[in-house]
């Protein structure tokens, strides 16, 4: 029996973890979760799974839920309360579904308690992908992917001599990686208008359902970029060795090609609970009652080249990836400022990728920073976000 700590139980991972959670009887145990704001659900999933341990991010929110929670209850609060939950000494496994960065310190007090991290939120990597790796590093901790491509990634790697998941690579015998994307709701549509695009058109992503934040970065494609940075922390690849292609279907979820050109694939339909089962149960497989595929009914898979001149985002984290040091935390964290602007109708569809270009222009790189540096780099870019978008 591993016992589960939940960070962000309330969206759309988190809820998806639980549900691996209860197709898997006997297996799990969920002894901590956390969320924003949601407390009314965040409760309902504490009764359900009989959690003794919450954290909730917001204060106000933190203190509905003392009130109205039953006796016995911890309601920790704030980012050290999701610090608590992610360190809780009988945890074993601690899946981190929060948006942004703002997972980044629970990420860190997991590791330093020599957790077993299953990541989904990227922009930890993205942001302070050599902070992260030192403290795995030095713990021994074991971070294991979730987000979809590189838990395909991961998957093609296992078994390979020297890879290992603690961001070790298997060296020379990978030529690349290929991170698909489904080029979400615009890929296909040469003919759309980017400054006319509304909030609800760009959260309509065609094969995922997901968290807000994460559809638009699926819109704009910075969530590939996002993903070609994630994706040189974990498996410690120079970024020009990782590739995007586009493939609408969702089922390849990305490769690997070795040295003697063959390529590795991982498919599954488009269900993040594969990733996440995995991510838990690594290294056995196990029957979690997901859904066959049946290729013969899916019809043709099929693959092109993402159209860079239309998605500048992919070039901008290309960008950052190549000059390291601060670059990728000021990328993510004007792209954080300039999507929740977006979404509240502040800015334009275009204006996402106008901001973070102007922010990484202004932007004194340092290279090799610690949490210190990529902690100011971040509020930094945020500031420099609501400046250069008015
Ligand atoms: P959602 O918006 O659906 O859910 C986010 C969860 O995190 C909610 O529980 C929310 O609480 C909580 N949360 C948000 N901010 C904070 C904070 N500051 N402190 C504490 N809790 C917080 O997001 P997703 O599940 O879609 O995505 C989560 C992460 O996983 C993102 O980084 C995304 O890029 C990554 N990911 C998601 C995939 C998906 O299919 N959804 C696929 C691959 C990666 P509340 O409900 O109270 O607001």
């Amino acid at each position: 029996m591993k016992r589960l700590v939940i960070l962000g139980s309330t969206g759309s991972i988190g809820e998806n973890a639980l549900r691996v959670v209860k197709a898997l009887p006997g297996r799990f145990q969920v002894v901590g979760l956390a969320a924003l704001r949601n407390g009314p659900r965040l409760l309902e999933q504490a009764a359900e799974f009989k959690v003794q341990d919450l954290a909730v991010g917001d204060p106000e929110a933190a203190g509905w839920c003392r009130r109205t929670a039953p006796t016995g209850l911890r309601v920790h609060e704030g980012t050290s309360g999701l610090s608590a939950v992610a360190a809780l000494p009988e945890a074993d496994i601690v899946i981190c579904s929060v948006v942004g960065l703002a997972g980044l310190e629970p990420v860190l007090a997991a590791i330093r308690a020599g957790k077993r991290i299953a990541l989904a939120t990227k922009e930890v990597l993205v942001a302070a992908g050599n902070v992260v790796q030192a403290a795995c590093a030095r713990s021994g901790s074991e971070l294991i992917p979730v987000d979809s491509e590189h838990s395909a990634i991961f998957q093609c790697l296992l078994g390979h001599p020297g890879f290992g998941p603690c961001g070790s690579s298997a060296g020379t015998a990978v030529r690349r990686l290929l991170l698909t994307a489904s080029g979400g709701p615009f890929g296909l549509k040469p003919e759309v208008d980017f400054d006319r695009v509304t909030v609800a058109e760009a959260l309509q992503h065609p094969r995922w359902n997901m968290g807000r934040k994460i559809s638009v970065d699926s819109a704009t494609l910075m969530n590939k970029g996002l993903e070609v940075l994630e994706a040189r922390w974990l498996f410690d690849m120079p970024v020009d060795r990782i590739d995007v292609v586009i493939h609408p279907e969702s089922i390849v979820h990305s490769m690997v090609e070795f040295a003697d050109g063959s390529v590795l694939a991982q498919m599954s339909l488009p269900d993040m609970r594969y990733a996440i089962q995995f991510a838990l149960t690594y290294p056995d497989r196990v029957d979690g009652n997901l859904p066959t595929m049946d290729l013969v009914k899916l019809g043709p898979l099929t693959f092109r080249s993402p159209d860079r001149g239309r998605f500048p985002c992919l070039e901008l984290a290309y960008r950052a990836a190549r000059t390291g040091g601060t670059l990728p935390a000021v990328l993510n964290g004007a792209n954080e400022a300039a999507v929740a602007a977006f979404l509240e109708g502040r800015i334009s569809f275009p204006g996402i990728w106008q901001t973070v270009e102007s922010v990484m222009e202004r932007h004194q790189v340092m290279p090799d920073p610690d949490l210190e540096a990529v902690v100011e780099a971040d509020r930094w870019s945020r500031a420099m976000a609501g400046e250069v978008s008015g």
